[in-house]
Formats: structure tokens, C-alpha cells, sequence
């Protein structure tokens, strides 16, 4: 049995220069496991939490050497002895120690870290690449990408409204010609922005960041540099929103603010007079958060009027939490979830929360965070459960490339590639829009 031997916690910094915790496990057999924890910028208020020093005299009070500490006291302490392939019952452990809801005492960074880093170890201990290790299925399919070509909201000091403009080729035959399709529209973008005279700088996911002047110029310069980069609005490439509403929503007078348009729409006017046009205008398969995280009768509301034709995912509306998303299920709002290893904390209950979206027909996207490091876990974990889609980011900055390319590495192991049924689902979508 592979015995946990040894823990190791430390502050290291994230892409936007904060701290954040890196964590490595050694067996008693020498087998080793490294992993990286990411951190939101918009966080939902029902996530786990993300323990902070509150130290104002050390990088802004975002040091995290109290999570570092509680790894490497109280969770090692636990943990060592423990054989590392025993993944639920170390994340249980990990709970219990916790004994929070939201793993408020011990850090949803710190237990992650320990939760992540010792699915490496037994993979490394197994000789097994992660996407295998962590996965039940026999075959393995690569994500279609979600390629956030265009950063607004809180990634880039409200440039625009929207928080993302990504491109999602549906008409790839595999993920290298997904992301080749992916990164000729980037630079087509680029062109284009630099021919108008916009800035060119990038965002915190590495999409560019350009202050426009309205919300749709952004949605027809991307439509623009699609056909630029000769593809077929619709055919071949389409457009997928992650609003994140909850950034735009006033909740004492229930309105959602859209500054850059200077308009203010109760729930019901954002979806009829603003998300319903703009979908009929534009290539719109998918539209995340298009509603706040606990405006439950707003996500009722869009549900029912087109649930069939986009694709409607929940991120701080599930925060990656069952619970959540069986209240969804239950009451019938959206269609799909964004799963955030550190929305949650553990993988044991990343990978329940996907078992959950599966078994009910929600798809599934596997994403980073708008701070991210090297850590590349979540290509595998994309691939280990077969998810739809993977969303990582652009096509510039290396922690988001680094996501990517891991993506081209697993799929030079396997035989097969896309699974025409899975990308069927974002063609009907795109047909129906
Ligand atoms: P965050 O953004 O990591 O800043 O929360 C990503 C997202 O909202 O999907
Ligand atoms: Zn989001």
C-alpha cells in the first residue's frame, strides 16, 4: 500500500501575482504529487472559502499562510500513514477535520491542495496519467474549448459588460483543429482591433480587453474576426457568453445594471428584450450565469423560454456544489454546469457533482479560474469524466496555453477523438439559436 509519508505546504503566487498554496506528497515508496490551487476574482457567494491571512502588511492581506500552516500541521498529522490511492476517504477526512459547510476553518485552498496533490501522487504511484487514474470510463473523449477570446467584467475592469466572449468550434474533427480554428480567430481579433485602434492588451484570462462602446460591438467584432479568419458564423464557429450577472445585479431594486449600455432590465426584461434578440442576432449556443447566483425565479424564467435552444450553465449558481445542482434539477433551471475544483474542494465532491449533472442530462464544463498557475489538472479531469467542454481561457498567457496544450499531449495518447454525439448536441444548438 502506497503510504503517505510525507506533506509539504508553501506560498507560491498565482497569474495575477497573489498568493496562492502548492502542495506535494511523497510516499514511503517515493512516488511524488504536486498541485497548484487556482482563485476566482468573481466569486460566488456559495463557494467554499478561500482562506486569506487578512494581513495587511504582507501582499495586500491576500497571503495564505495560515491555509499553508493548516496543511502542514493539522492535515498532515491526519494524513501521514494514509494510503494516498484512498482518494474518498481523504477527502472525507479532510471534511470532517474542516467540519464546516463551506471548509471555512481549515481553507477550501489548503484542503484542495491536499485533495489534488494526492490524486498525482497515486497516479505517479500507479504509473498512470491523471485523466486515467481519476477515470471510471473506458473510453476517453477530448472537451470541445470554450475560448474566451474577448475578457470584460472583473477580469478587466468592466472594459464591457460581459465577462466573456468565447468562440466554440462545433465543426472541428478533433481538438488540435479546434484550438489551430481557435487561435487563427485570436490573431484575426488582434488585427482587427489594432486596424480600429484599439488597445490590444489582454485581460486576466488572456482574452483581449478592449474598452468598446457598447456590449454588441464586442459580440460583431468577434463575429467579424470569425469570418476574417475564413469560417462560417454558426457552421463552424459559435459564440458562448459567460455574463457572470451577478457582478450586474442591483439586488435591493432586483435590476440588472449593463453600464456600457446604459439600460437597466428587471429579470424578465433581460431575457425578452435582451438575451432573446441578441441569440437570434448573433451565434449564441450558450450563455453562462445569465442570471444572479439567488435570482431563482429569474433562472426559472429563462429556463422555460430557452432551455432548448441555448445552452443555460450554472456557475455561481451551483458552485460546483451537489446540493445545488439537485435543487436545479428538482425545480428545473438551466441546462448545464460549470464545475471549479475550488468552488467545492475536494475531488471526491467535484467528481459527485459531475456524476449528478451527468445522470440528469446537465451537460458539463471543466474550467479554470480567472487566477491560475501552471497546474494543468484540469485537462485530465476534462477528459477523465468525458466532459462536453473544457474552458480555459485564450489563446495567450501560459497558464492558459499550458491547459491546452496538456489537452494536445493526452490526445496524442488515444485513439479516438471527439465524440460525434456529444458534438452534435452544440450543433442543434447552434441550429435552433
Ligand atoms: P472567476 O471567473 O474565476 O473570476 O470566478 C471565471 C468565471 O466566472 O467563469
Ligand atoms: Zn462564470
Amino acid at each position: 500500500m502506497p503510504k503517505i509519508k510525507d506533506i509539504y505546504a508553501k506560498e507560491i503566487l498565482d497569474s495575477r501575482g497573489n498568493p496562492t498554496i502548492e502542495v506535494t506528497i511523497t510516499t514511503e515508496s517515493g512516488a511524488i504529487g504536486i498541485a497548484k490551487v487556482p482563485s476566482g476574482a468573481s466569486t460566488g457567494k456559495h463557494e467554499a472559502i478561500e482562506l486569506r491571512d487578512n494581513d495587511k502588511n504582507r501582499y495586500n492581506g491576500k497571503g495564505v499562510l495560515k491555509a499553508v500552516n493548516n496543511v502542514n500541521t493539522i492535515i498532515k498529522e491526519n494524513l501521514i500513514g494514509l494510503d494516498v490511492t484512498s482518494q474518498e476517504e481523504i477527502d472525507n477526512l479532510l471534511i470532517k477535520l474542516d467540519g464546516t459547510y463551506n471548509k471555512a476553518n481549515l481553507g477550501a485552498n489548503a484542503i484542495l491542495a491536499v485533495s489534488l496533490a494526492c490524486c498525482h501522487c497515486a497516479a505517479s504511484y500507479l504509473n498512470k496519467p491523471l485523466y486515467k487514474y481519476l477515470s471510471k470510463e473506458e473510453n476517453h473523449y477530448l472537451p470541445v474549448p470554450m475560448m474566451n477570446i474577448l475578457n470584460g467584467g472583473a477580469h478587466s475592469n468592466f472594459s464591457i459588460d460581459f465577462q466573456e466572449i468565447m468562440i466554440v468550434p462545433i465543426n472541428a474533427k478533433n481538438f488540435k483543429e479546434a484550438l489551430r480554428m481557435g487561435a487563427e480567430v485570436f490573431h484575426k481579433l488582434k488585427e482587427l482591433l489594432i486596424k480600429l485602434g484599439y488597445s490590444i492588451g489582454v485581460g486576466d484570462e488572456g482574452g483581449f480587453a478592449p474598452s468598446l462602446s457598447s456590449n454588441e460591438q464586442a459580440l460583431k467584432l468577434v463575429c467579424k474576426a470569425i469570418e476574417d479568419a475564413n469560417y462560417r458564423l454558426k457552421e463552424d464557429i459559435c459564440i458562448a457568453l459567460d455574463v457572470a450577472s451577478s457582478e450586474l445585479y442591483d439586488e435591493e431594486n432586483k435590476k440588472y445594471i449593463l453600464k456600457k449600455d446604459k439600460k437597466e432590465y428587471t429579470y424578465q426584461e433581460i431575457v425578452d428584450n435582451y438575451y432573446i434578440p441578441l441569440i437570434s442576432k448573433y451565434p449564441i449556443i450558450s450563455i453562462e450565469d445569465p442570471l444572479a447566483e439567488d435570482d431563482i425565479e429569474g433562472w426559472i424564467y429563462i429556463t422555460n423560454k430557452l432551455k432548448d435552444k441555448v445552452q443555460l450553465v450554472g456557475d455561481d449558481l451551483f458552485v460546483t456544489n451537489n446540493e445545488r445542482l439537485l435543487d436545479g434539477i428538482k425545480n428545473n433551471y438551466a441546462n448545464s454546469i460549470l464545475i471549479k475544483i475550488n468552488q467545492i474542494g475536494t475531488i471526491t465532491e467535484t467528481l459527485k457533482t459531475i456524476e449528478t449533472a451527468k445522470k440528469n442530462g446537465y451537460t458539463t464544463i471543466i474550467s479554470h479560474r480567472s487566477g491560475e498557475t501552471e497546474d494543468t489538472s484540469i485537462a485530465d479531469l476534462a477528459v477523465a469524466v468525458n466532459s462536453l467542454q473544457i474552458k480555459t481561457g485564450s489563446l495567450s498567457r501560459s497558464e492558459r496555453i499550458a491547459k491546452y496544450n496538456r489537452l494536445l499531449t493526452i490526445e496524442d495518447e488515444l485513439t479516438n477523438h471527439y465524440n460525434e454525439d456529444k458534438v452534435t448536441y452544440l450543433k442543434e444548438k447552434s441550429f435552433k439559436a
